[in-house]
């Protein structure tokens, strides 16, 4: 590894170096905070590959986030390239354990009993209205109407039984606990949930959805069924798990599996940072790592490299305040010696008993900081708090926002706050004339829509909103119209929104990249959920459904959101924003650093924790491991010592509330003889300014490439602002066609091509239907289903030489570029004695515009080029296959590429991606008619 060192200039220190060079055998790395661990399993990997020559896809490492999986992927693929290697870094598999277990899971649906290909996962917003859909059917008679706790004898109101189940269904799972060992418990309550939860998961399997926890649980299937669990286990010879003390029990026992012939597991993790009980997490799979395997080397990386030593003493001295007994390593973490800041007072104190005036403390301190030049960038401040909701990140907001400084709150109950947002609900309650009196059980969210409406009465008095004010006017008249006429409309919910974009405010809102922008496409994404859940396969707007839809949508959908579903929505890594302040929850900022960070309201109370831990304890395959009275103290302590450990330059804590929460009394006392705050000491303080590492994406051809192709300025609000596209009808029919001639493929593929019978291709044609049809809520007229039925026989039927030749389908293809990664789907590759075919399918009828085969060209171009330089496979011949074409000759069409082909290619995928980085979405000219006419945001454009 020396060679490696000195070329990456990178002097490891002692333990580093055990936890880069130890690579067979099982390895338990305690990292501390700022201990350079991503640096160490980074190097790891580079060994692995470059020292050690284990294949790239023998290697699997677990991150906690998407973001560290990126991070990780970029500077591994950086460094080889640094050591001038050439090796292909694509292959390694580097995903959160739930994206792992969703690419297995996608790779054996064939074979798996309870999931069919293109299933759907259930985020955390939608596992909620799933219940809610089916809320009946999962509890079946559990529900007693005469009684006061009216759902399992527990709870009262429907939604806080939608919350409860939610935790115990997840709970069951992550603990692999049966429906019938609760059944048969003997507990009127456990057997009640016993059978809605066996309900809960039979409706998953029947509709072909899955929820996070049952990613993880139909792997564990996997690896205990005989046809696949030889393959898994010996796909991965090495794996390596950060943030190991966030597991659960089954990541814990699916990747003990995994690995179990080689033990060549590496996990790493600090039990003092570990914060996510209330997802299941446990830090026992990090402590009893040495029990699992007495045989296993330790690494304490405990040097930090991160924080003043006044922070690192702080925070040292914290944790020593509390008996740990079995729940903590014994270990202290020392700042690095030749890094050592100068000295200076790193830690302050604020203390106001009024919210308002401490928000104002510190606002002013983050003011001075910037004026004395202290920091560059407002984003080098975080202000951490328990929960975004308003009720805590508010005074904060304002108070910054008094001193003309931009903050950032994201996943906050302030979601709604945000202006466009405000607007946009409250042109739909005028649109549908929402009488928000209706809304008797919630006054919070009442008042909410008596505010937004009255400000949008206000917005829309003044003259240069009155286009918008006439169009509302008549959009309103319109559904009137339409509920007294019994007519249908051919538009939706998402539709309408779209439409709303022609006209200022909401034009203004777009116009260029601001979070308003953003925010707009997470409520397209919202939208289109309600449209699949409350609306089913019409989601378009009917005289049946006119009045329905506000009911649902502001008393139900909108309502639940408000009150607590968004502040786990996931935010697409927009937690950082240039030149404002971070206002984020301490889980939030896990993993990331700031060189000034004020922890605030610390006078809170402890929250109780581990309540299902308690109640569910006789069902678990493991007894308790943590003395169950101190928990609450455990997780506390680990909440707030990741919190400090955030920390740089500066740590300020501070609090409202006269007497601070008993376990933050040690650290309190520490600081309560210092100054305020300091501003003398601030001269001696260099902060350099934070520069974000250029991760390396990975740009696929069809997604990507060719969307931004057709039309920049569609590619950045789709791809980069996150907006959900509201066009039904096409994408079904083209699925379906695609996906059951695959299904043919992989069947001739893998088995007798004699014995197929219309009848097989006929049942995986209704299969395929029925699971798009439910997962894209959308259905196809009889005569088109039957003509999509038609091609797929056809295709079979007239391509019998063809199909004997195939040898791959659907080939999954992705390479390594100097700047990112490039990713492609093959349909078919050919081999007729040794030579090569390549065959993209179109499920349309043979194109005849010049345009459109030049971009099939560029398409099969690419995927010649990958294989060429991933497979070194030479293709001889390319083809499109249009299965509309009506007779045999007209359906395939030879397109040839050259060797200057290939290179135009080449170059225009990068030429393109250089664009995307560069944030190029300006239009040059507008895309043909026929398109724009297509796109959702034709009204923005003026285009339709
Ligand atoms: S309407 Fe046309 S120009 Fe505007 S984003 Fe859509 S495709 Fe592009």
């Amino acid at each position: 590894m020396n060679d490696i060192y000195n070329l990456l200039d990178f002097t490891p220190n002692k333990e580093q170096q055990k936890a880069i060079e130890t690579t067979d055998g099982p390895l338990l790395i305690i990292a501390g905070p700022g201990s350079g661990k991503t640096q160490s399993l980074i190097l790891r990997t580079v060994n692995l590959l470059a020292n050690k020559k284990v294949k790239a896809k023998n290697i699997l490492v677990c991150t906690f986030t998407e973001k560290a999986a990126l991070q990780l992927r970029t500077r591994i693929a950086n460094m080889i390239d640094n050591l001038d290697h050439r090796i292909d870094t694509s292959d390694i598999m580097i995903n959160t354990i739930h994206g792992f277990c969703n690419e297995i899971l996608r790779e054996f649906t064939d074979v798996h009993p309870h999931l069919d290909r293109g299933f759907e996962v259930l985020d955390e917003v939608m596992q909620k209205f799933f219940i809610n859909d089916n809320f009946n059917k999962i509890l079946e008679d559990s529900t007693d109407e005469s009684r006061y706790k009216k759902y399992l004898n527990k709870w009262k109101y429907k939604w806080r039984t939608i919350e409860g189940l939610i935790k115990y269904f997840n709970k069951l799972t992550q603990e692999l606990i049966s429906p019938e060992d609760l059944v048969f418990s003997g507990d009127k309550f456990f057997e009640e949930l016993g059978y809605a939860y066996q309900n809960y998961r039979d409706l998953l399997s029947e509709k072909n959805y899955v929820d996070f926890a049952f990613l993880q649980f139909y792997l564990n299937d996997l690896l205990e069924n005989k046809e696949t669990e030889e393959e898994l286990k010996n796909r991965f010879k090495y794996i390596m798990v950060d943030e190991f003390q966030d597991t659960n029990y089954i990541q814990e026992t699916i990747i003990y599996k995994l690995i179990e012939k080689t033990n060549n597991i590496c996990v790493v993790g600090d039990e003092d940072q570990s914060l996510y009980r209330f997802r299941g997490a446990t830090v026992r799979n990090l402590l009893e790592f040495p029990k699992h395997f007495p045989e296993a080397e330790k690494v304490n990386l405990t040097i930090n490299y991160r924080s003043h030593q006044q922070i690192i003493d702080i925070y040292n001295r914290f944790m020593k305040s509390l008996k740990w007994g079995n729940a903590r390593f014994n270990k202290k973490i020392k700042p690095c010696r030749q890094n050592r800041m100068p000295f200076y007072n790193s830690v302050f104190k604020i203390n106001e008993f009024d919210k308002s005036k401490q928000a104002k403390k510190v606002a002013d301190f983050i003011e001075d900081l910037k004026t004395r030049e202290v920091i560059n960038d407002y984003s080098e401040v975080a202000i951490l708090i328990d929960s975004v909701k308003g009720k805590y990140s508010d005074s904060f907001i304002n108070a910054l926002a008094d001193k003309g400084i931009r903050s950032n709150c994201p996943r906050a109950k302030n979601y709604f706050q945000y202006e466009e947002i405000r607007y946009l609900l409250a042109a739909f309650v005028y649109i549908f004339e929402f009488d928000e009196k209706a809304v008797s059980y919630a006054n919070d969210w009442r008042l909410y829509l008596e505010e937004i409406k009255f400000e949008l009465k206000e917005l829309l008095e003044e003259e240069r909103y009155h286009s918008f004010s006439n169009w509302l006017r008549e959009k309103r008249k319109y559904y009137k119209e339409i509920a007294e006429k019994k007519e249908t409309t051919d538009e939706n919910l998402l539709d309408v929104m779209y439409q709303m974009f022609e006209f200022k405010p909401f034009k203004k809102y777009l116009e260029d990249n601001s979070l308003s922008k953003y925010n707009l496409g997470i409520m397209s994404d919202l939208l289109a959920k309600f449209n699949k859940f409350y609306l089913k396969e019409s989601q378009i707007i009917t005289f049946r459904n006119v009045e329905y839809i506000p009911q649902r949508l502001f008393k139900s959908f909108f309502y639940v959101l408000h009150r607590s579903g968004l502040n786990e929505y996931e935010d697409r890594e927009k937690i950082l924003i240039k030149d404002h302040v971070s206002i984020m929850t301490i889980h939030q900022a896990k993993g990331l650093e700031f060189p000034v960070v004020i922890v605030s309201n610390l006078g809170k109370k402890t929250m109780q924790s581990g309540q299902l831990d308690k109640e569910l304890k006789d069902f678990k395959h493991r007894k308790i491991f943590e003395d169950l009275n101190k928990i609450n103290d455990f997780d506390y302590m680990r909440k707030y010592y990741v919190a400090f450990s955030r920390a740089e330059n500066f740590l300020v804590l501070s609090k409202y509330r006269k007497n601070a929460n008993p376990k933050i009394r040690p650290v309190w006392n520490m600081v309560k003889s210092l100054e305020e705050i300091n501003k003398n000491d601030w001269d001696q303080v260099n902060i350099n300014e934070k520069k974000d590492s250029k991760l390396k994406k990975q740009y696929s051809l069809t997604t990507d490439i060719l969307v931004y192709d057709t039309c920049p300025r569609q590619y950045n609000f789709y791809k980069e602002s996150g907006f959900t596209s509201s066009r039904r009808g096409g994408a079904l029919f083209g699925s379906l066609v695609h996906e059951t001639i695959e299904d043919v493929n992989k069947y001739c593929l893998e088995e007798n091509n004699d014995k197929l019978s219309n009848e097989k291709i006929k049942e995986w044609y209704e299969n395929n239907y029925d699971n798009l049809r439910e997962h894209m809520q959308q259905s196809l007229a009889p005569n088109i289903k039957k003509e999509a039925f038609n091609q797929i026989i056809r295709y079979y039927k007239n391509n019998q030489e063809l199909i004997e030749k195939i040898s791959e389908s659907e080939l999954n293809i992705s390479i390594e570029k100097p700047d990112y990664f490039i990713s492609g789907k093959i349909d078919i590759i050919l081999d007729d004695e040794g030579k090569y075919h390549l065959i993209d399918i179109k499920a349309t009828k043979p194109e005849e515009s010049e345009e459109k085969m030049e971009k099939y060209k560029f398409q099969l171009a690419t995927y010649a080029n990958l294989l060429k330089n991933k497979h070194e496979v030479n293709i001889e011949n390319a083809m499109i296959y249009f299965t509309g074409a009506k007779n045999p000759e007209e359906a395939k069409v030879n397109i040839s590429i050259n060797d200057k082909d290939f290179k135009e290619a080449n170059y225009k995928f990068d030429n393109i991606v250089k664009k995307i980085q560069n944030e190029k979405f300006a239009l040059e000219s507008f895309p043909p008619k026929k398109i724009c006419r297509e796109c959702d945001f034709r009204f923005f454009c003026n285009q339709y």
